[in-house]
């Protein structure tokens, strides 16, 4: 594998948007009385070469989030060489779980117990537990997947007990088009319900919420974890396939 030059383009290109985003988090995070360290930047590299994923591993950058399942698979196998750590941030087909199961450290997108009793059954004994992030279907954009609310106890209290997993919290996914109110209403209507869950015995340390158009509401409402695409790589139109 090639190592890339300090002073390509492509790396100053992308060492100047984590820094500007770095930036971002870290006013966000103070904003929320939060530190910096309490957030992760899971980067969403889909539709974007392994270059560009080279380029930001170089700078530091150790989550990558990807959400087709072929393409994952291509780039991890062309990158071989780092140690990064792989989120598959997709809607999960029963039919794509084993490739999941058997390559990502993360699964964020479960929303239905069949697909948990297979990513256990699939994932391989010699491999860390998979972390997994429950996707909350959220009153506003059902289309998205997601388990509804009232049906996330059941569903987790399930989960929780498989083995090769490990529950870690929980996930969603906002509509484009809302308000900065707005947003932050519906990320924290997802951090009180993985409140709830943890005062019912469930020990989830995860909230997987904020994309490139939402993740300072987020942050405001208690996100670990970012999925940030644009705001990193660009726009996915402008760049050839993986
Ligand atoms: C594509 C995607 C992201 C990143 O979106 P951006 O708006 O480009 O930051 C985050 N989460 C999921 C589930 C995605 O599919």
């Amino acid at each position: 594998m090639l190592t890339l030059p300090q002073n390509s383009p492509i790396t100053d290109g992308a060492a100047a948007c984590l820094h500007r985003l770095r930036a971002r988090i870290a006013a966000a995070a103070t904003a929320a009385g939060r530190t910096e360290q309490s957030i992760t930047v899971v980067a969403v590299s889909k539709g974007h070469g392994t270059a560009a994923i080279q380029a930001l591993a170089q700078l530091g950058v150790e989550h990558f989030g990807e959400s087709y399942l072929q393409e994952a698979l291509a780039k991890m196998d062309a990158l071989a060489g780092l140690e990064l750590n792989w989120h598959f941030i997709g809607r999960l087909q029963a039919n794509k779980t084993r490739g999941v199961a058997e390559r990502f450290a993360w699964a964020h997108g479960v929303d239905r117990l069949r697909i948990a009793e297979r990513l256990a059954a699939q994932r391989p004994h010699r491999a860390p537990p998979l972390n997994v992030c429950l996707q909350v279907q959220l009153a506003a954009d059902a289309d998205r997947g997601g388990i509804p609310a009232a049906q996330l106890p059941a569903l987790a209290a399930s989960v929780a007990v498989l083995p090769r997993l490990r529950l870690r919290g929980l996930m969603c996914m906002l509509p484009e088009g809302l308000s900065t109110a707005a947003q932050r209403a519906q990320f924290e209507s997802v951090h009180a319900l993985l409140l709830e869950l943890n005062r019912g015995g469930a020990q989830l340390d995860t909230l997987s919420m904020g994309m490139s158009g939402d993740f300072e509401a987020a942050i405001a409402a208690g996100a670990t974890l970012v999925r940030i695409g644009t705001a990193l790589f660009g726009s996915r139109n402008a760049q050839p396939g993986p």
